[in-house]
C-alpha cells in the first residue's frame, strides 16, 4: 500500500453529503452558454557499509546495555510472561501498551496463551532493549500510579498567549491504569539518553555573518520591509527571554557572501533575488536556530532550508566522510515531493554531496544499497524512512540538520507515529526547521515537541493565504453537468495553456482521463493506484509539456512544482479548504499570474462559507449561488441545533419535518 493510499484508503470521497435531498437553484446552465470567458481573462489576469563507522555506533550502545535478551536483528525480542502480568503490560484499553511503545520507539505485540502469553518487541535493538527494560521496570514495581508521560521538551504547561497556545500536547493524555513508577522510568529514560548520546562529535550551527548594510537596518526601515513583502511576522517562540530577531536580508550577496560556491549557484540559475520567505529565514537559520517556515506553496520555502542546510553540513568538524552516516534528513509527505526537492538538491549539486530518496513505491533494494554506500542527504517519505530504520539499514544517529518539510500535510496523512519514531534516533541538539502552508493545532504540536526554542516567520497571515496571484472563477453547477464543463473547458484552451484537473476519487481519474482519450485528447493521470514509474512519467509528460492536460487526485495538490500552469480546474471540490488553498496554489507560480476554475455542486455546501471567505480576502469575485448556498447551510445548522433530535432522527422523521416546512428542496 502506498503511502498515499494510507491516507485515502477505500474510500476517496470527496466531502460528506448534506442530508437533505434539494432542487438546485443555480442558473441552469447549457452546454451552449459556458464560454471562454469565465475561465478568466486567461493569463492577464562516503561511508561504507560495513566499515567501523557504520557499525560501530551500534555495537558501541550495546555493550553499555544491561545485559539482556539479545534478539536477531530484525526479530522480534520475545518477552514469557504470565497472564496477570500481560494484563499490566496491556493496560486498561491498551494504554499501557502504548505509553511503552511511545517512550520506547518500539512496536509491542501481544500473544495470549491460556495462562501465559508472549509479549513480542519489534525495531531496532535499541529500542527492543529500551522497551524490555521500561517492561522490566513495569512489572517488577507496584507502586504510585502517575497519569502522564509528557514527551518533547517542553512541559504543557498552563494556556498562555505564545503561538504554542493551542498545542496542548493531547496526544499524551493518556488514562492512568496501572501501577507504574514513572519516576524510575524517567531517571531510566534519562540514563539511556545520556548513554545514547554520549560521545558524539561536538556540534557546529553558527555560520551567520552579518553583511555591515544588513547590521546597519533600522528598527522602522526592517518593520517597512516585512510589511511590504507579503506581511512577514517574525516571532521568537523561546519562553522566558526573548532573543535579538535578526534583520532580513535584501539580496543573496547579503546572504552568502561568505559563501562563493552558494553564490555561483545562484548565480548559475539566474535568480534576482531572494524570495520574502529566504530574506527572513536564512539569516535565522545560517545563525543556528531553529525554525518554523510558514508561507503559501511556491514561495520558494525549499531553498530557504537547503542553502543553509549545505553550509551547515560541510562546515561540521568531523569530515563528512567520518561521520558514518548521511548529515541532513528531509521528511517530506510524498513521493512526488521528495523527488522534486532531490532535483532541487541536484541542481545545486553543492560540493559534490550525494543525495538519496527513500520513498514507498520506490525500489527498496536499490534504496538500501545507496543508504547504505553512503550519502551526504537522505530526502525520505516517513513511512519508508521508518521501515530502513527498524530493521537498521540507516543511520540517523550521523544526522545533524533535520527538515520537516510540508509538516501539515505529513500530519494530515497520519505519519505522526513514524516520526516521532525516526525523531527519537536522531542526536538531540541538532538543528531543526520545519515548514508549512498552514500553522493549524497538530503542527504546532509538532513544532513543540521537535524543535528547540525556534523562531518563526510567517509570511501572510496566520490563517489560510489566500493565493493573490490568481485568478479564481467559482462556478455553481449541477453534478451531471460536470463533464459539460470540462470538455468545453478543454475544446476552448489556447495551444500554450496548460491545465491541472483535480478530481475527488482515483476512480473519476481514471474516467475522466479515459473519456478525453477516447475524444482524442492528449491527456495524463495521476493516482495513488497508479504504479510508481507510471506516476513519474505522467508527471514527467506534464511537466516536459507532452501533455497539457493532467488529471489528477490530491495527490498533486502539494507542493509540486510545474511552473508553466496556467490553469487549475477543480472538476471535484476538495474536501477541505486548505487542500482548495494547496490545489490553486498549482498555477500562478513564482511570481505568474494563473486562473482557476472550480465547480461547486450542492453536495459541498458545508465548505461554501469558508470558499466565500477565501475569495473575499484575495479580492475575487464570489457568485451569488454561492452566497445563497452558504445562507442555507448556515440556516440548515441553527436548525440543526434548534431541533437536535429531529435532525439525528431517520429518514421518515426528516421526511415529515421538510414537508411541514415546504419540502427539503427550499434549501436548495
Ligand atoms: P514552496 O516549497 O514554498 O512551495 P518551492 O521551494 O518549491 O516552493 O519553490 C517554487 C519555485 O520557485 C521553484 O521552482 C524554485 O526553484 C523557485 N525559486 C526558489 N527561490 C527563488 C527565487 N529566489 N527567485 C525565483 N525563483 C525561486
Ligand atoms: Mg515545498
Amino acid at each position: 500500500m502506498s503511502d498515499w493510499e494510507d491516507e485515502y484508503g477505500e474510500d476517496e470521497g470527496a466531502i460528506s453529503e448534506p442530508s437533505v435531498v434539494h432542487k438546485a437553484t443555480s442558473k441552469a446552465t447549457s452546454n451552449t452558454n459556458i464560454r471562454n470567458e469565465y475561465f478568466g481573462g486567461k493569463r492577464g489576469g562516503k561511508v561504507e557499509r560495513e566499515g567501523p563507522q557504520w557499525r560501530n555506533w551500534r555495537e558501541r550502545d550495546r555493550e553499555v546495555k544491561s545485559p539482556v535478551e539479545r534478539p536477531a536483528s530484525n526479530r522480534a525480542l520475545t518477552l514469557n510472561l504470565d497472564n496477570s502480568l500481560i494484563g499490566r503490560v496491556i493496560g486498561r484499553g491498551g494504554a499501557t501498551i502504548r505509553e511503552l511503545e511511545q517512550s520506547s520507539g518500539a512496536r509491542i505485540k501481544i500473544n495470549r496463551g491460556e495462562h501465559e502469553g508472549e509479549v513480542l518487541i519489534f525495531g531496532n535493538s535499541d529500542v527492543q532493549q529500551k522497551a524490555n527494560h521500561l517492561i522490566k521496570e513495569l512489572i517488577g514495581t507496584g507502586r504510585a500510579s502517575e497519569p502522564r508521560l509528557h514527551y518533547g521538551s517542553k512541559s504543557s504547561g498552563s494556556k498562555s498567549d505564545s503561538c504554542w497556545s493551542e498545542s496542548a500536547p493531547q496526544a499524551s493524555a493518556v488514562s492512568p491504569s496501572t501501577s507504574i513508577d514513572w519516576k524510575a522510568i524517567r531517571e531510566n529514560r534519562g540514563k539511556y539518553e545520556a548513554l545514547k548520546w554520549k560521545d558524539l562529535p561536538p556540534l557546529k550551527k553558527n555560520f551567520y555573518i552579518e553583511s555591515d548594510s544588513v547590521a546597519k537596518r533600522s528598527t522602522d526601515e526592517v518593520r517597512a520591509w516585512r510589511k511590504e513583502n507579503n506581511n512577514i511576522f517574525v516571532d521568537d517562540l523561546k519562553e522566558e527571554v526573548k532573543r535579538e530577531i535578526p534583520n532580513p536580508v535584501y539580496t543573496f550577496e547579503e546572504a552568502f557572501a561568505c559563501y562563493p560556491e552558494i553564490m555561483e549557484n545562484i548565480i548559475r540559475v539566474g535568480f534576482q533575488k531572494p524570495t520574502p520567505i529566504q530574506s527572513q529565514a536564512w539569516p535565522v537559520i545560517l545563525s543556528g536556530l531553529d525554525l518554523i517556515g510558514i508561507a503559501q506553496t511556491g514561495t520558494g520555502k525549499t531553498l530557504s532550508y537547503l542553502l543553509p542546510g549545505f553550509i551547515h553540513m560541510d562546515l561540521q568538524s568531523v569530515p563528512r566522510d567520518k561521520r558514518g552516516g548521511p548529515g541532513m534528513l528531509v521528511l517530506t509527505p510524498t513521493r512526488e515531493l521528495a523527488l522534486q526537492i532531490e532535483t532541487e538538491c541536484n541542481k545545486y549539486s553543492y560540493k559534490g554531496f550525494k543525495c538519496i530518496c527513500v520513498y514507498g513505491g520506490g525500489d527498496r533494494r536499490a534504496q538500501i544499497k545507496i543508504v547504505t554506500s553512503g550519502v551526504d542527504i537522505v530526502i525520505a517519505t516517513p513511512g519508508r524512512l521508518n521501515d530502513l530504520q527498524m530493521n537498521e539499514l540507516i543511520n540517523l544517529r550521523s544526522i545533524t540538520y533535520l527538515v520537516l518539510d510540508e509538516a501539515d500535510r505529513m500530519l494530515d496523512m497520519g505519519f505522526e507515529p513514524q516520526i516521532m519514531k525516526i525523531i527519537l534516533d536522531i542526536r538531540p541538539d541538532r538543528q531543526t526547521v520545519m515548514t508549512s502552508a498552514t500553522w493549524p493545532t497538530g503542527v504546532r504540536r509538532l513544532a513543540k515537541s521537535y524543535l528547540k526554542d525556534p523562531m518563526m516567520v510567517y509570511v501572510g497571515t496566520l490563517d489560510l493565504a489566500a493565493v493573490d496571484t490568481v485568478q479564481q472563477t467559482v462556478l455553481v453547477v449541477q453534478e451531471e453537468e460536470k463533464k459539460a464543463y470540462i470538455f468545453d473547458f478543454i475544446q476552448n484552451m489556447e495551444p500554450e495553456d496548460k491545465v491541472l484537473i483535480f478530481v475527488g476519487k482515483k476512480i473519476v481519474a481514471d474516467d475522466l482521463s479515459s473519456d478525453l482519450c477516447l475524444r482524442g485528447i492528449a491527456v495524463q493521470s495521476l493516482h495513488g493506484d497508479r504504479e510508481q514509474c507510471d506516476r513519474e512519467e505522467a508527471l514527467q509528460d506534464f511537466k516536459d509539456g507532452r501533455v497539457r492536460i493532467l488529471v489528477a487526485t490530491d495527490l498533486a495538490s502539494r507542493g509540486l512544482d510545474v511552473h508553466d500552469i496556467s490553469h487549475v480546474f477543480n472538476f471535484d471540490f476538495p474536501r477541505n479548504i486548505e487542500e482548495y488553498v494547496h490545489r490553486v496554489g498549482r498555477t500562478g507560480r513564482a511570481g505568474r499570474s494563473g486562473v482557476s476554475v472550480t465547480l461547486v455542486t450542492r453536495e459541498d455546501w458545508k465548505l461554501a462559507g469558508e470558499l466565500i471567505h477565501i475569495l473575499e480576502r484575495a479580492g475575487q469575485e464570489v457568485p451569488e449561488e454561492l452566497v445563497l448556498m452558504a445562507e442555507r447551510y448556515d440556516k440548515h445548522q441553527k436548525e440543526k441545533e434548534m431541533f437536535p433530535a429531529q435532525s439525528r432522527g431517520g429518514r421518515a422523521q426528516r421526511g415529515a419535518r421538510d414537508r411541514f416546512r415546504g419540502g427539503s428542496h427550499r434549501r436548495f
